[in-house]
């Protein structure tokens, strides 16, 4: 079964390979980024209670987090498989998966860890741009649309997030390194890691990790 989890700092490259993986494997693509930005755009409560954190690059707090993700893995497009990408990323958050996941009979049964440099990180978020309706992923040097401040796949204007600035960059690097990086630690553990380089190319790392996927 695939239950996986997308690990790593922000730009390493989750959400492109999580796109691709989607794709090939059918996963049910499970962000909780893109779940709160959802809350943010309909302007819910959970929105508006979210929205200031996440501007500035802090985290939302454990227990809201978990919350979403548990009804979300809790549904039946889970059952045959899902990934999480951005999830967990506290050791709260890692233990109440773990004990969800037993409570729903759907385990994590393998932790996809992607690395980068950090100079290279701050390079990607700072020139990235992204579609706000289809959540495609775009960059003004490395991957540019066919269109200037067009989405190649909806034809939506590219944006860019609020929380990819410099000052919440820094915020979220080290928060990166403060409480999702001993994940690394938890799944190794576990026996659940693999770890994959996020600096040879997207379709590189995305051959590395379909053969590992395959391999299942
Ligand atoms: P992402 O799209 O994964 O970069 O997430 C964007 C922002 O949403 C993060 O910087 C956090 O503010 C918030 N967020 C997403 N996932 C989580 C999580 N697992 N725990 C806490 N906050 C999160």
């Amino acid at each position: 079964m695939l239950n996986i989890i997308l690990m790593g700092p922000p730009g390493a490259g989750k959400g492109t390979q999580a796109v691709k993986i989607e794709q090939e494997f059918s996963l049910p693509h499970i962000s909780t980024g893109d779940m709160f930005r959802a809350e943010m755009a309909s302007g819910s409560e959970l929105g508006k209670t979210v929205k200031e954190i996440i501007n500035r690059g802090d985290l939302v707090p454990d227990e809201l987090t978990c919350e979403i993700v548990k009804a979300r893995l809790s549904q039946p497009d889970c059952a045959n498989g899902y990934m999480l990408d951005g999830f967990p990323r506290t050791l709260p958050q890692a233990e109440a998966l773990e004990k969800m996941g037993k409570e729903i009979n759907r385990p994590v049964t393998m932790v996809i860890n992607v690395s980068c440099p950090d100079e290279e990180l701050k390079r990607r978020i700072t020139g990235r741009r992204v579609c706000p309706k289809c959540g495609a992923s775009y960059h003004i040097i490395d991957m540019r649309p066919k269109k200037e401040g067009v989405c190649d796949l909806c034809g939506s204007e590219l944006i860019q997030r609020k929380d990819d600035n410099l000052a919440s960059f820094d915020t979220r690097l080290s928060n990166y390194y403060k409480s999702t990086a001993p994940l690394i630690a938890f799944y190794k553990e576990r026996g659940l890691l693999f770890d994959f380089d996020g600096t040879i190319g997207s379709e590189n790392v995305k051959n590395e990790i379909f053969a590992l996927l395959r391999g299942k």
